[in-house]
């Protein structure tokens, strides 16, 4: 059984498989290794990678990107209302949850993040079922190290329905350190710090690594909102700005806001080798063509805080993992914007001068590492990779709220994950028979201030003045860093338990009917493949039709000559004008036009066929070509 391993990315997605002793990278159906994580919904089709990215500009409310960033998030959660400002499609408030609004095939209809990101997800298991001509079932699934458990419960949503088993989720740095210490002999022990910088998110990781096959991470820390889209977004606020100087308008269209935000992106990746890119849209302002050249320094000074904030969170990493600078053996820097000239430099300077390590295919290497995963967890690699073993951390404090909404920590950031660990709290009134127990993540002294992943009941708890009843509450994570909580009074034995995964997020119908909508997706797509398949053949009819009478005019009148080309060019008008048609119509216009031409192409085929007897027999004959109704019997 074949597992792979999948980098969902804010802005790419990637897959790979451990295949013949070495991971193989999975190339889409346009020959890239990879996707963008967009999703696209149509009058008659939903697009998916390449394709959605494609046709943005013509469809901005309905084409989905992004939307790794809002997975597991509230409505109201900051960083989620900040970005739904800036994207050209409409996401609301559902039961607290966002939910993003899309018009398909005449329909409005509402999706999850989860729903969007399985859609991907989905699109990478067909890939490696093309690529590797066998069912795939089974999948590591990368997150960023900071994601928090209602995070990671999404993803494995997400990944369920694709109609795939997560079998592990990893931190993707961890997962880049991986594929860094691959093909390397790595004697001793060496520490490295993986600097994740990509579109969406910063991640940065502290690993020791053991004689190459221990890989124990120290720390982690990140900011899920900061990433390449946020350079690119301060370009954008850049040009407006100047374009209210300059021309005394405010653009505010969703479309012209997208086309801008991608002329600023094409800046940004220009100036990583230029010292002057200029940002262009043609037909822009007021008609005009919009014209702002930008410098590497201006670039560097509009991002000068957001560079420096990873490296504060490199600090912290550090003190986290009870390190400094110079313990440090190696930087390895994953992630598309790490190719940014400012940020090695930085980073460069803050190490001392040190080389830092750039692996091969920065934006490969993170799905490098979860089909590693993949195959050790599945047992099927060789003995050097049996011998890895990954020790991963908790990447957020988890506890429950205790009195005055103090934040009782049970399990500290960065503890090393499977862990399970106990704490004894007691109740706060005189013969309470009842304790609710809230259960937050996050490392503020406040609960309110942290983040609520889920409430439960301990019941019939024997009635003694307060502080006198002991209750145990114990945290159990397992190596997703997924949390099972219980408690149980010590006096009665009684206990109760959740995962959080279960009262946390979605009820059982809701994720069926979640797989159900997934599966029929999936249905529509594959009709709509056979419906363009059928279009195609169609065409392909035509075309050859056309091309047959066109070389044959002496086999025909004249009168019938015209007729057959005005009928061709009538035929590829209606393909034209009717793309949306179902596959039933336009097999009913190909039985048509092979009734209507059929005396036609005999006459002409009649001409062809004595022709070819006539020069088979004086032996000396030239290229006949060969009539429509033979390359379909060829067929
Ligand atoms: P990732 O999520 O690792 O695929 O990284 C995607 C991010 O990397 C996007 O924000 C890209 O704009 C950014 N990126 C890719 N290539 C470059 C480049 N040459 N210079 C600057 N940023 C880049």
């Amino acid at each position: 059984m074949v597992t792979i391993g999948i980098d969902l990315g804010t802005t790419n997605t990637c897959v790979a498989v451990w295949r013949n002793n070495s991971v193989e990278v999975i190339p889409n159906e346009a020959g890239n290794r990879l996707t963008p994580s967009y999703v696209a919904f149509t009058k008659t089709e939903r697009l998916i990678g390449e394709s959605a990215k494609n046709q943005v500009s013509n469809n901005t409310a309905n084409t989905i990107f992004g939307v790794k960033r809002f997975l597991g998030r509230q409505f109201d959660d900051i960083v989620l209302q900040k970005d739904i400002k800036r994207y050209p499609f409409k996401i609301i408030n559902c039961n607290g949850k966002p939910k993003i609004v899309i018009k398909h095939k005449g329909n409005k209809r509402t999706y999850s993040p989860e729903e969007i990101c399985a859609m991907i997800i989905y699109r990478m298991k067909e890939m490696a079922e093309s690529y590797l001509s066998v069912k795939v079932e089974k999948a590591v699934l990368t997150v960023p190290a900071y994601f928090g458990d209602a995070q990671r419960q999404a993803i494995k949503l997400a990944g369920s329905i694709a109609g795939l088993e997560v079998i592990r989720i990893i931190n993707e740095p961890t997962s880049a350190a991986v594929a860094y210490g691959l093909n390397r002999r790595l004697t001793g022990k060496r520490n490295i710090l993986v600097y994740d910088l990509g579109g969406g998110t910063f991640n940065v990781s502290v690993l020791s690594i053991g004689n190459s096959c221990l890989y124990e991470v120290r720390a982690v820390a990140g900011n899920l909102g900061l990433g390449g889209e946020d350079f690119d977004n301060r370009l954008v606020a850049h040009s407006l700005e100047d374009i209210r100087k300059r021309y005394g308008i405010d653009i505010e269209s969703p479309k012209n806001l997208l086309c801008l935000k991608s002329a600023a992106e094409t800046t940004k990746r220009s100036l990583t080798s230029a010292r002057d890119a200029i940002l262009q849209i043609e037909s822009f302002c007021n008609g005009n063509d919009y014209y702002c050249r930008v410098s590497r320094t201006l670039f560097e000074k509009l991002c000068s805080d957001l560079f420096e904030d990873t490296l504060k969170l490199v600090g912290d990493v550090l003190s986290e993992a009870r390190m400094l600078k110079h313990n440090i053996h190696d930087v390895v820097l994953v992630g598309g914007s790490t190719r940014i000239p400012k940020i090695r430099k930085m980073l460069t300077e803050y190490f001392d001068g040190k080389h830092l390590m750039v692996l091969n295919n920065p934006d490969e290497a993170i799905a490098t590492g979860a089909a590693v995963q993949a195959a050790i967890l599945t047992g099927l690699c060789n003995d050097n990779l049996k011998r890895l073993l990954l020790i991963d951390v908790l990447p957020l404090s988890l506890g429950v709220e205790t009195a005055r909404g103090l934040m009782f920590k049970v399990v500290e950031r960065n503890t090393p994950i499977p862990c399970r660990q106990t704490k004894e709290i007691t109740t706060l009134e005189d013969f309470q028979t009842t304790m609710t127990i809230e259960v937050f993540e996050g490392e503020r002294t406040l609960t309110k201030d942290n983040r609520l992943l889920g409430v439960f009941e301990l019941n019939k708890i024997p009635p003694v003045p307060r502080g006198i009843a002991k209750i145990d509450i114990i945290f159990e994570i397992d190596s997703d860093s997924i949390l099972t909580v219980s408690a149980r009074d010590r006096s009665t034995g009684n206990s109760e338990s959740i995962t959080i995964k279960n009262m946390n997020k979605l009820s059982k119908d809701e994720v069926q009917t979640m797989i159900d909508d997934a599966k029929k997706f999936r249905e529509e797509d594959d009709e709509n493949k056979s419906r363009l398949e059928v279009r195609n053949q169609l065409e392909t009819y035509i075309y050859d039709v056309k091309t047959t009478v066109t070389e044959n005019l002496d086999k025909l009148s004249g009168e019938e000559c015209a007729h057959m080309i005005g009928e061709c060019v009538n035929a590829l008008t209606w393909i034209d004008e009717n793309p949306d048609c179902l596959r039933e119509e336009y097999e009913r216009k190909m039985s048509e036009l092979l009734i209507r031409w059929s005396s036609f192409l005999r006459k002409i085929r009649g001409h062809v066929v004595k022709r070819q007897r006539s020069e088979l027999y004086s032996s000396d004959g030239e290229d006949n070509g060969t009539t429509v109704e033979e390359i379909h019997e060829e067929k």
